[in-house]
């Protein structure tokens, strides 16, 4: 079946993403079995798959490969939300539905590492949406981009929820073999109804923790982003010391935290949750992310300096290769964490 919409609006909007596609090669297709229910893929043959992050972002990174775009993982936060709509797609329900595969990246992938114009720079992925969302368990294309990227010796890092990157843990380790290979999970919280409903289709956050201590046992050095810190939901001091602790059980070898932070497209679809879910939260939603996208630097820095002591209180930190932490700091009692924003944040907003 060819993608008609698409292609039609392709030919008539400069501000579409045309470059991706060879229009003629598109082909959508629905899948009947639960995993798949709901969501429409439509594959096509991109014309590249190495991409230059603009130079004004603020991303530590130059160049990417996402080999999806959508991402049925349907974090309500998702801030790649936004990109949907530059294939004239929805950002909402279209976002976590309707899944963009670049059928062909791993050819396209290999053939650019042969390049006598490529200089082997550190490719970053995860970085768009998840290269590890429940597509790959269907299309498969990941192990053929660590193939390529092992057999050039081309450093890469990868972020993601996904439990399914174990599949390609033998790959994963050769690639540790011959180049610098960087692998981290995102895990914000491990409050479990919070999960439920805001990262509705993702792993738990204890399956996900249960990879960074698989990879770590095998040798593989594993962070976690503890992301994102979501404002008065996980963010009392109970919550992060919670994640704190069993991120560290995991052993990770490291904990970053981030703020979540709103940009258009993710933002009016929190928004909408929070009406659903916490509408008792809007209005200090609304006064903590008034000056944009990104919560107050004062509101960053606490979460940043309290998970860096929690961090420390649990030795989180580099391990040997093949000698996983595991903490023995007594679990504490964990006092329920308030259903209203602590003193701090009252004050404040
Ligand atoms: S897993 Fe990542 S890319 Fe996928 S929806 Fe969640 S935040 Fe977005």
């Amino acid at each position: 079946m060819r993608w008609e919409n698409l292609t039609a609006d392709l030919a008539g909007s400069p501000a579409r993403d045309a470059a991706l596609f060879d229009a003629d090669a598109v082909t959508t297709r629905t899948f009947d079995t639960p995993e798949f229910r709901g969501i429409t893929f439509h594959e096509i043959q991109a014309r590249s798959i190495v991409n230059r992050v603009p130079g004004a972002s603020r991303m530590p990174f130059e160049w990417t490969v996402n080999p999806y775009r959508g991402c049925s993982h349907a974090c309500v936060y998702c801030f790649a939300r936004k990109t949907h709509s530059y294939l004239d797609l929805d950002t909402g329900l279209g976002f976590d539905s309707q899944i963009v595969v670049k059928v062909n990246a791993p050819e396209l992938l290999r053939r650019r590492l042969a390049s006598p114009r490529w200089h082997g720079e550190h490719i970053a992925m995860g970085t768009n949406v998840d290269c590890y969302q429940r597509a790959e368990g269907r299309y498969g294309l990941m192990p053929g981009i660590i193939a390529a990227l092992r057999d050039h010796a081309n450093p890469f890092s990868i972020l993601t929820k996904g439990t399914l990157i174990l599949r390609d843990l033998d790959l994963l380790k050769q690639a540790s073999e011959v180049t610098d290979v960087g692998i981290s999970v995102s895990v914000g919280f491990t409050d479990g109804e919070l999960w439920r409903t805001v990262e509705p289709g993702t792993p738990a956050p204890e399956r996900r923790l249960d990879v960074v201590r698989t990879l770590t046992d095998h040798g593989i050095g594993c962070g976690v982003l503890m992301a994102p810190v979501i404002p008065f939901l996980s963010d009392h001091p109970a919550q992060l010391r919670a994640t704190v602790r069993a991120v560290a059980a995991s052993g990770a070898t490291s904990v970053t935290p981030l703020v979540l932070h709103l940009r258009p497209g993710a933002r009016e679809w929190f928004t909408a949750w929070l009406e659903r879910h916490h509408p008792h939260l809007v209005r200090r939603y609304e006064r903590l992310y008034a000056e944009g996208a990104y919560a107050p630097k004062w509101y960053q820095r606490r979460i940043t300096r309290q998970v860096h002591e929690l961090a420390q209180e649990y030795g989180i930190g580099p391990v040997r290769a093949g000698m996983p932490r595991r903490i023995t700091v007594p679990e504490p009692t964990l006092a329920p964490a308030p259903a209203a924003p602590g003193p701090t944040q009252l004050t404040l907003l």
